[in-house]
């Protein structure tokens, strides 16, 4: 099978983009307890070795662009309340601006001519089939499950998926 952000080279179980989501939840209530029951699916979108590294520089630049982004934010609250002296900041703020930049050309030429996990995560056929029957990315819903009507209301049973 071929990489599926390629489509050029043979994709590698060790590389395949691994994406859970969970659905068809199911609430059944009695005086006791709540139970709750859904569906967890595990999906594999075929990767090569190479997309595979490619998608860890583009996830590691946006968290380093991330970080540059606060400097530079507070490089520019340091300049507008004049808390430090301005060289120091402008410093900071040039240093900070061209390297988020630099992270953001990082991104493009990581991804050129291949498909990204986000891409992946709207448009591999799996996934776009599970979301629209309203499936959600992780492995189980997030938050307390729904209120019971009983006050003493103890368990909550999660099922795993019965394929
Ligand atoms: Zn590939």
């Amino acid at each position: 099978m071929s990489c599926w952000f390629c489509s050029v080279r043979e994709a590698e179980d060790d590389h395949a983009l691994k994406i859970e989501m969970y659905g068809d939840i199911d609430t059944r209530r009695s005086p006791s307890q709540t139970q709750v029951a859904y569906n967890v699916r595990h999906i594999d979108v075929p990767r090569c070795a190479d997309c595979h590294s490619r998608h860890q520089i583009v996830s590691l630049a946006t968290i380093v662009a991330a970080a540059l982004t606060v400097i530079l934010i507070a490089a520019v609250l340091c300049a507008v309340f004049e808390w430090v002296s301005p060289w120091i900041w402008a410093i900071a703020a040039g240093l900070s601006f061209g390297l988020v930049l630099g992270m953001l050309a990082v991104r493009f030429v990581a991804h050129k001519s291949i498909f990204s996990v986000r891409q992946a995560k709207a448009n591999f056929p799996e996934i776009r089939g599970l979301l629209e029957k309203n499936y959600r990315f992780g492995r189980q819903p997030k938050g307390s499950p729904p209120e019971s009507s009983q006050p003493n209301d103890v368990s909550n049973e999660n099922q795993p998926p019965a394929p």
